[in-house]
């Protein structure tokens, strides 16, 4: 499906020169789509062609669908315009983290791509995609028909805090995110900014390594906090003696596993389950190399016993084996899985390399304004160029 749906849309790609309006309703009227859909599948296949380590990877395994290549071009095309070596760098990590490394493993869904790509952009440059320093924070109301629309645009590290006042007053007073910004924009509630708990995941040992903050992925920078209490995860945190997982086992879980852990399934693991693999009044431990994320309908579906699963305590890949006799394997993502590690550290690298070239950069600058100040006025040597008889004595060669 994957292939002949790829192989139609860049076989009907209309040449640029093409009047896009006129040729992308032909392409509507024959295919049934709307005209929109139509200009979606093609704007995603010319994307593919700004990233040609990804379209290596499709024309080689049709690895990815339409919806998924929609996806990739909407978040590239937020971006606005990007340096060449920083839409190389993009290019390099989604590959990476598109390609396969173990058999009948679970492709990653939309939403993972995208969240991921999304994070990519975010980590290798925050001035484009997360935080603009010259960006005003601005509120907006629109109305439309019978429907009001309140949008607050700050910057990320803000809205992070300001989200979790509101879902922390959401979970106490039992109703819904947007019931409880009612509740307390109108007063009615009052917050309580000191009970906020935001979690995050960072690598100690990696310079510039980003961090990846709870329900909102991977960013660079802290997050500001009144209290900071940190623990150290670099080891899994001790078995917990009863039933009900401690705070350490469970957030250690949450950050291994970052979703549900069933094939497909994106719900994320904070909002999810911890299933003990082993009953625990079978002698399972409470403890990471014994639990599991999962969301209700998929724990649901392991305790009617349609669906068993093996836990590798190391690298916390998941293999599902099925009724049927198939199987198939689900790679931890989270903060603290092996796959995240690596990632947090080629980022890190990224960065620092980017700060490196950028402070080189300037710092080139600098040096020929100063060379430029220091130079005596020399009127011919300005207007004429290198070609320009004042120039001819700067110039060693
Ligand atoms: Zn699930």
């Amino acid at each position: 499906m994957r292939r002949v749906e790829y192989e139609f849309w860049s076989s009907v790609v209309p040449v640029l020169d093409d009047d896009a309006d006129v040729a992308f309703s032909r392409i509507a009227g024959k295919t049934g789509k709307t005209q929109s859909q139509v200009a979606r599948n093609v704007l995603a296949i010319f994307r593919l062609g700004e990233l040609p380590k990804v379209k290596a990877l499709q024309d080689a395994g049709f690895i990815l669908d339409m919806q998924a290549l929609v996806a990739i071009d909407q978040v590239l095309a937020k971006l606005g315009k990007v340096e060449g070596d920083i839409l190389e760098q993009i290019d390099n990590l989604l590959a990476a983290y598109l390609t396969p490394t173990k058999p009948n493993q679970v492709f990653p869904t939309v939403g993972k791509i995208r969240r991921r790509l999304r994070d990519i952009c975010q980590a290798l440059d925050p001035t484009i995609a997360f935080y603009n320093p010259q960006k005003k924070d601005a509120y907006r109301c629109t109305v439309s028909g019978s429907r009001a629309y309140i949008e607050l645009d700050v910057e990320a590290a803000h809205g992070v805090v300001l989200h979790e006042i509101v879902a922390q007053v959401a979970k106490e007073h039992q109703v819904t995110l947007a019931e409880a910004l009612v509740l307390l924009i109108s007063g009615s509630v009052t917050p309580e900014a000191g009970k906020v708990v935001i979690y995050s995941y960072r690598a100690s040992d990696v310079e510039n390594g980003p961090t990846y903050v709870q329900g909102h992925g991977w960013m660079i920078g802290d997050i500001p906090a009144k209290r900071e209490r940190h623990r150290d995860f670099s080891e899994a945190p001790k078995e917990t003696a009863g039933y009900g997982p401690s705070e350490d086992v469970r957030k250690y879980v949450e950050g291994r596993d970052l979703t549900c852990r069933a094939p497909t399934c994106d719900q994320p693991a904070y909002l999810s389950q911890l299933d003990h693999r082993i009953n625990y009044r079978d002698g399972g431990k409470t403890h990471p190399s014994n639990m599991v994320a999962l969301c209700q309908h998929h724990h649901n579906m392991k305790t009617d016993g349609r669906a068993f699963y093996i836990l590798d305590p190391d690298t916390g890949d998941v293999v599902w084996l099925f009724e049927d006799g198939t199987w198939l394997i689900t790679e931890a993502e989270g903060p603290l899985a092996p796959k995240a590690k690596r990632w947090a550290q080629t980022v890190g690298q990224l960065i620092t390399a980017n700060r490196t070239k950028a402070h080189e950069r300037a710092q080139a600058l600098k040096e020929e304004f100063e060379q430029e100040a220091a130079k005596p006025s020399a009127k011919g040597g300005v207007d004429g160029g290198y070609g320009g008889k004042g120039c001819d004595e700067d110039i060693p060669f």
